[in-house]
This record gives structure tokens, C-alpha cells and sequence, in this order.
């Protein structure tokens, strides 16, 4: 008999952003009822699932419920305690397992798991005392990066440490918490893999994406990424690893760093969709989100190659603001002007606030070549904003 969890039966998502309002929309593409569970109300994922739930994580009754609902329990954000997971896989299988946020939402843990399998990182060292930060810099050197061992994601909870005498300030900037030190390392480029693990241990990959940060925040991704074949392979061959070793079913990304010398290490990993694979929607065969759908409900994978290059841009919320007179006013992005080009797609994540660096969706552009999508995603995201910066030419020059 199969296993299978099919069309019709009920996905509950813990967390409410956009990676589960995409999967929600893959999810009802295929039939699936999808409910969403986190601390806020009306959120990117529940404007499109059957029902949103609204409490704390750390209210296990409320997360019993939620899970005695559903058919199977997934999530789009790893920051969930992983008591929750636990309280609801009492009631439906979770998946990937509570054992795979405990891992991955650590970065301690993370690394000496990725170290044990033999996968290789940027040197670091254990961090508990401003005593044990200033003796590891002491043999890591400088630069290099100060990160909370817990609960961090796009930069937070970072500190850069320059100089040795640095080490105080990022003690104290990181809050004086259980953290890791990392070598900076000096990376040619950025590439993650996204990978899928079904229930029967397949394994599907959307290939190398490369990936461009800003102020620690992904801005630009590009696939396929701009590496040699074999560079590929191995980056591949490292998160299939990731994936059995963690016997993960689901989705996992890998950030991965490639060195000066063509390396690769292994930054961080995310046991769920990732903003790098936000192309896949648009540009493969079976994206991402479709990928988590199928793991975690038991079902074959999809064939998750690319159908053309495609590069995605993010649109922060910062490109809701611009200069006025009276200083930083808020006005809508130009959107017609970035759907002229028809070969870029908008995502738009329903978020009703948009502050500076708060993701509030993207564009995606598929084109003949990896370069081309990036040139039109680019210039898709310019056109955004051209007219606020025009317009305030034209209200300084006193044409209206
Ligand atoms: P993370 O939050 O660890 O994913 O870091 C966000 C971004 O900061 C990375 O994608 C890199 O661009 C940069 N970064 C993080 N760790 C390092 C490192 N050890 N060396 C150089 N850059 C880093």
C-alpha cells in the first residue's frame, strides 16, 4: 500500500512567511488543503492557505492542535523550538524530523555535524567567554566573522572583527552569548544547492545557483552559476551528503563558499526552501516548493532541472522609499515599468509594511544565458524606482 500522503489530504506549515506562501501555492496547485501556523495574522502564507492559525510556538497545546489537523507537518521557518516539532510529531509525521531543525538551528552544531561527515568549512573555533573569543583569534586571526551560535539568519547577530583589539566591541555587539568565530574567508564567488530527499531516499538537485549578498542579505541569484562542471559535481556531491547524513526528507539548501583557490566550503545550511531557489519557481521544471510538497507527502520527486537560465532579484523595502523634501517618504515601486520586460516574473509576498531590508518579493528573469538573466533582472529592478528619483529631479527643478 502506499505511503503516500495524496491530493486532498491537508499540509500544515509551521511558519508564515513567504517560503510557505509559495509552497502553499505549489501545495494548492496539486490539490492539498494547506494551514499555517505562527505568531502573526494575516501573513504571506496564510492569505493563501485554507486556514491560519495564530499563537506562539512555544504553545505546545496550540501546536498539538494544530498538528491533531493536518496530515503531515512541515516548515518554512527553522527557528521553531524544537519542542514544537516534537509536540506535533505526536499527532503527524513532521518532516524533515524535529532532529533536523535541532542540527541546523546552531551553528555549533551544525558545523561540528558537517566536520564529523567530513564536509569541509571555513576554520572556526567555539566561542562561550570575551576570554575564549580573544584566545581564538589569537590562533584563527583577523579578519574574521563573530556569529551567534543560535538563532541568526541574513547577518544578524554578526560582528566582523578586524583587529584584535575589535574583540570586546564584537563580544559585546553579538550579546555576550554562545557564538562561533569564523576565518573570513576571501571566496571568489557564492553558490548554494537546493536539494529535495523523497521518503524513499531519492535525491533531486536544481544544480549550482550563484549567489550575491548585500549587507549580508541575498540580493541576486543566478543559475546556472558561472562554475566549472566538476566544481559542480562536488557541490552537489557535498549535499546529497548533507541530506542522507541528516536524513532529511524535504528540502535542504547549502550555502557554500567558492575560495580564490576552487574550493568549496560549506557556510551554512537551511532545512527548507531558500531564497536562492526562488528562480526554480519560474525557471525549472518542478520548483523547489513543488519538491518540498512531494518529500514531505511521500510522493515521487519532480524533475527539478532548469527549463532556461533565469537570475532573481529581491526587492527589500527600501525600494518603497525615497528622498523628498521633508526627507524619506514612502512611495509605491513603479511596477508596469519592470513588467514591460515580458520575460520577468513578479513575486509579491503580501507584506503590508515595507521597512528597510524586510524582503517583500522579487523578480525573476529567464533569458538565453545566466548573464542576459541577470542584465534584465537588474535592469527590471532599476526601472522600479527610476521614476521616484526622476520625479524628484523634476519637483527640485520647479516644473510642478
Ligand atoms: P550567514 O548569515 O552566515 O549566511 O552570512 C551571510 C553572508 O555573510 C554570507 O553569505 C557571506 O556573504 C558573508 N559571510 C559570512 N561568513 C563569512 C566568512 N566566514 N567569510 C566571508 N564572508 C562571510
Amino acid at each position: 500500500m502506499s505511503r503516500a500522503i495524496l491530493p486532498g489530504a491537508t499540509v500544515g506549515v509551521l511558519g508564515s512567511g513567504q517560503l510557505g506562501r509559495m509552497f502553499a501555492i505549489a501545495a494548492r496547485r496539486m490539490g492539498y488543503r494547506v494551514h499555517t501556523f505562527s505568531p502573526d495574522e494575516d501573513t504571506p502564507t496564510g492569505q493563501v492557505a485554507d486556514r491560519e492559525v495564530q499563537a506562539s510556538y512555544d504553545d505546545l497545546d496550540a501546536v498539538r492542535a494544530f498538528a491533531g489537523q493536518v496530515d503531515v507537518v512541515t516548515f518554512e521557518f527553522e527557528n521553531v523550538a524544537a519542542a514544537a516539532a516534537e509536540a506535533a510529531a505526536a499527532y503527524a509525521p513532521v518532516r524533515p524530523a524535529g532532529a533536523v531543525l535541532h542540527t541546523t538551528q546552531n551553528r555549533l552544531r551544525e558545523k561540528s555535524f558537517l566536520s564529523r561527515a567530513g564536509i569541509p568549512v571555513a576554520p572556526y573555533a567555539e566561542v562561550r567567554t570575551l576570554a575564549e573569543l580573544e584566545e581564538a583569534l589569537a590562533r584563527l586571526g583577523t579578519p574574521s566573522i563573530l556569529k551567534t551560535a543560535g538563532w541568526g539568519y541574513d547577518g544578524k547577530g554578526q560582528a566582523r572583527i578586524d583587529e584584535p583589539k575589535d574583540a570586546p566591541g564584537a563580544w559585546e555587539a553579538v550579546g555576550r552569548q554562545e557564538a562561533v568565530l569564523e576565518a573570513f574567508v576571501d571566496f571568489e564567488r557564492e553558490i548554494s544547492v537546493v536539494a529535495a530527499r523523497g521518503l524513499d531516499g531519492s535525491f533531486g538537485h536544481h544544480g549550482a545557483i550563484e549567489n550575491r549578498h548585500e549587507r549580508h542579505i541575498l540580493d541576486l541569484s543566478v543559475a546556472p552559476a558561472g562554475i566549472a562542471p566538476a566544481l559542480e559535481r562536488e557541490a552537489v556531491e557535498i549535499a546529497r551528503s548533507v541530506l542522507e547524513g541528516l536524513d532529511v526528507v524535504g528540502v535542504l539548501c547549502v550555502e557554500m563558499f567558492v575560495t580564490r583557490a576552487g574550493a568549496l566550503l560549506v557556510n551554512e545550511l537551511a532545512p527548507r526552501p531558500h531564497n536562492s531557489g526562488h528562480l526554480t519557481f519560474d525557471a525549472a521544471l518542478t520548483s523547489q516548493f513543488e519538491q518540498q510538497l512531494r518529500a514531505v507527502c511521500g510522493l515521487p520527486l519532480g524533475a527539478p532541472e532548469l527549463l532556461r537560465p533565469a537570475a532573481m532579484a529581491n526587492l527589500l523595502g527600501d525600494l518603497w522609499e525615497r528622498a523628498g523634501p521633508a526627507g524619506i517618504e514612502r512611495a509605491e515601486p513603479d511596477w508596469e515599468a519592470a513588467l514591460r520586460i515580458p520575460e520577468v516574473k513578479l513575486h509579491l509576498y503580501g507584506k503590508a509594511q515595507p521597512r528597510a531590508g524586510r524582503k517583500m518579493g522579487h523578480l525573476t528573469a529567464l533569458a538565453a544565458t545566466p548573464e542576459a538573466a541577470r542584465e534584465t533582472a537588474l535592469t527590471a529592478r532599476a526601472a522600479l524606482t527610476a521614476r521616484h528619483s526622476g520625479r524628484w529631479t523634476a519637483n527640485q527643478g520647479g516644473s510642478q
